[in-house]
């Protein structure tokens, strides 16, 4: 097993207040080995996704099915799945060797020497051998996730579920676990759906991510097709930190303009032919936007906009300039050695191929930017660089 596909998936919750749909009309297939990350705003449905995969929730309508057989009325224990938590969920009065045994013992007819070695073999993959003996109170919220980790690992499932499962944990240790879990999901591959509300995780860790809002599928692609093709305004502003900078403006069909009440840009007649309404919201990401004071010498003075700097932010590698463009809050990445000072005055160029568009009404996307989505290869990319 390890192909999963998600038809038509419904769940909707009654409440004292009314019925609430988590998850409406959710249409997905996972691939075998995969790793799918669950990604959206907090109460869009990616638990509850999750745990209707895991047989832990009843669905209201639809199906799912495991390698093309409907597992849809199965009971969790019946589904070969391996879940891990935010809280760990391990057994306090236990040792983590009992935690790690614990689900083979009920679920395998597997003698003690068998599962004694099974453990040691996860316990070794997860570092914890020495860890073994003690019990969850006396280990660190790391090495506790690494117990619950093992104990998922030792089952050998056909699916990995996990469910936040570093979000207890400092930033420096979540780095850390992030690349681990990584790696030890491509040394097992086994397809694994791994829920976060944060986007850094998700664009690091997944092969492909399922955005999700309000119950609904935005958006499912590889991290760069989502970050430089997003589907719509909310993918956009979702996926990439700092977000993506929106403003809105009018189409001026007749002139070939995008109007902003502070400026105005070239609408190239191919893009006016493509749009139904003429009220759009413009995006750029802050990494796409150059800064100059020299406008008279600038070659695309058509697509200057003034602006004035607000704060900045240094990060060593990188600064973080923000700007006021008439009340509005922009965001620009400029190298660390480039001086900005709060309070100055500059013109920021957007180019015509790294702008997106998008409908001011459905965040319909219209126009994206021309980034590639396939990642090269170092050599290709050593051969971008410039030699002296
Ligand atoms: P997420 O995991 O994305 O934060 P959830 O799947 O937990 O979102 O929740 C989706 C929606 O369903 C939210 O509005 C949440 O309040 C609601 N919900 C989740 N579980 C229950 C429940 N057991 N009873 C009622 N409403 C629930």
């Amino acid at each position: 097993m390890g192909r999963i596909d998600i038809d038509g998936l419904t769940k909707e919750y009654r409440t004292p207040n009314g019925p609430i749909q988590a998850v409406e009309s959710l249409d997905l297939q996972l691939e075998d080995g995969e790793f799918v990350v669950f990604v959206g705003p907090s109460g869009c449905g990616k638990s509850t996704t999750l745990r209707c995969i895991a047989g832990l929730e009843t669905v209201t309508s639809g199906a799912i099915r495991f390698d093309g057989t409907a597992v849809t009325d199965e009971k969790p224990k019946d589904r070969d799945i391996a879940m891990v938590f935010q809280n760990y969920a391990l057994y306090p009065h236990m040792t983590a060797r009992e935690n790690i045994a614990f689900g083979l013992k009920m679920s395998t007819d597997l003698s003690a020497a068998e599962i004694d070695d099974q453990v040691e073999t996860a316990a070794e993959m997860m570092d914890i051998v020495d860890l073994l003996d003690d019990k969850p109170g006396d280990l660190s919220g790391g090495q506790q996730q690494r117990v619950a980790l093992g104990r998922a690992v030792v089952r050998d499932p056909e699916l990995f579920l996990m469910d936040e499962p570093l979000s207890n944990l400092d930033a420096k240790l979540r780095t850390q676990m992030r690349t681990e879990l990584q790696q030890l999901q491509t040394e097992l591959g086994v397809t694994t759906v791994y829920v976060t509300h944060d986007q850094t995780e998700a664009m690091t860790m997944g092969d492909r991510i399922v955005i999700l809002n309000d119950g609904r599928l935005q958006q499912v692609g590889t991290p760069l097709e989502c970050y430089h093709r997003p589907a719509n305004q909310f993918v956009a502003g979702f996926i990439g930190s700092p977000p993506m900078n929106f403003l809105d403006v009018d189409a001026d069909l007749e002139d070939g303009r995008l109007d902003h009440p502070d400026f105005t840009l070239p609408l190239s007649d191919s893009l006016a032919d493509e749009l139904d309404s003429t009220d759009l919201v413009l995006g750029i990401r802050p990494e796409h936007v150059s800064l100059t004071d020299t406008p008279e010498t600038h070659p695309e003075p058509n697509r200057l906009i003034e602006t004035d700097v607000t704060v900045t932010e240094p990060m060593g590698d990188i600064t973080n300039v923000y700007l006021d463009v008439g009340g509005e809050a922009i965001t620009v990445i400029v190298d660390g050695h480039v001086g900005v000072d709060p309070g100055g005055h500059l013109h920021m160029h957007v180019p015509a191929s790294k702008m997106h568009l998008f409908d001011a009404e459905s965040g319909r996307s219209i126009k994206h930017s021309d980034e590639p989505i396939d990642s090269s290869s170092l050599s290709e990319a050593d051969s971008h660089v410039e030699t002296a």
